[in-house]
């Protein structure tokens, strides 16, 4: 077998058309896809200040590298990474580390901030004050801070770095729970309400799967730590991600065909579901939400946090 384009040994063998390329030619074949996304779904526009979502591990990292490659020499762009500190000893620091080092190699602003500066406890101590599930109190308050931090840092837009198989994962979860209106709030670019409180996103990875993202990022030699979060568990996503996983290796091709029915159909379901969830604001953080009090407000009192904004 040789690299499709260049007759050299190839490195990755692509599962949606079975072609293999040879380093040099992955790696531009990857960064073509990622530039050919954002200019398709006009992801990023004159003046923006891009806010990137950071975790440290090699989804963000990549879509970081690749939106400082691509407009980091734009006088009009303004990038910054924006990362969240849970206080997981053993993992998360590992992974700011690099992140670290990274931004200072490539000259990128970075901003952390703490579940424990912010609410006062970290999310080891919140744990072991509290019997909830790890994920679900880690979700809403990282959740709460990254779009609070958006505002304050003055972000246009939120870059993640989800990719295709995320996606893919997503848009069967809510198939499966009959949830078509929040498919509806999905895509490269998000978010039916326009609202000032709510930070666009945008996912310059949404057509790359994992597959590529991890090849990409081994090449280039990022995130070097492997470490699993503590509190990971089996869960809903996990069992569609290894259904998936399964699927794609019988049938090569399976999460781009889900992608691209899905892009196809979702005009039609932001149409339908235009006027989105009927929305008001807390009465304690003034942040957006369907009921009088907001999920975070709800968590803060029930794991005992004091917010310090
Ligand atoms: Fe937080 Fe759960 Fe992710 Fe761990 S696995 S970082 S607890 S959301
Ligand atoms: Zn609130």
């Amino acid at each position: 077998m040789v690299c499709h384009k260049c007759k050299t040994n190839p490195v990755m063998k692509l599962t949606n058309n079975n072609i293999s390329l040879c380093k040099t030619c992955y790696i531009k074949y990857f960064e073509q896809k990622i530039k050919n996304t954002i200019s398709k779904y006009k992801l990023v526009d004159k003046g923006d200040h891009l806010g990137v979502a950071c975790s440290g591990g090699k989804d963000s990292t990549v879509v970081l590298y690749m939106i400082n490659k691509i407009f980091g020499h734009r006088p009009d762009i303004k990038i910054t990474a924006l990362a969240i500190d849970e206080g997981i000893k053993g993992y998360r620091s590992l992974y700011l580390q690099e992140l670290k080092q990274f931004c200072k190699e490539n000259k990128i602003n970075l901003k952390i901030f703490s579940f424990k500066d912010e609410f006062g406890l970290s999310l080891d101590e919140i744990l072991k004050k509290n019997k909830v599930k790890p994920c679900s109190a880690c979700g809403v308050l990282r959740r709460y801070l990254l779009n609070k931090k958006s505002q304050e840092l003055g972000f246009t837009k939120l870059v993640t770095g989800h990719n295709l198989d995320d996606e893919a994962q997503s848009v069967l979860m809510n198939q499966f729970r009959n949830n078509p209106n929040v498919s509806a709030r999905m895509g490269p670019f998000i978010g039916i309400i326009r609202d000032k409180k709510f930070i666009p996103r945008i996912k310059p990875l949404y057509l790359v799967t994992e597959k590529e993202v991890k090849a990409y990022s081994l090449l280039k030699g990022f995130v070097k730590a492997t470490e699993e979060c503590p509190y990971s568990t089996d869960s809903y996503r996990g069992d569609i991600r290894d259904m998936l996983n399964e699927f794609e290796w019988k049938y090569p091709g399976t999460k781009h065909s889900i992608i691209l029915s899905f892009l196809e159909i979702l005009p039609n379901l932001k149409i339908k579901y235009k006027d989105g969830p009927r929305l008001s604001y807390c009465e304690k953080c003034g942040e957006p939400s369907s009921s009088k009090s907001c999920n975070t407000c709800k968590a803060i009192e029930e794991l005992g946090l004091k917010r310090k904004i």
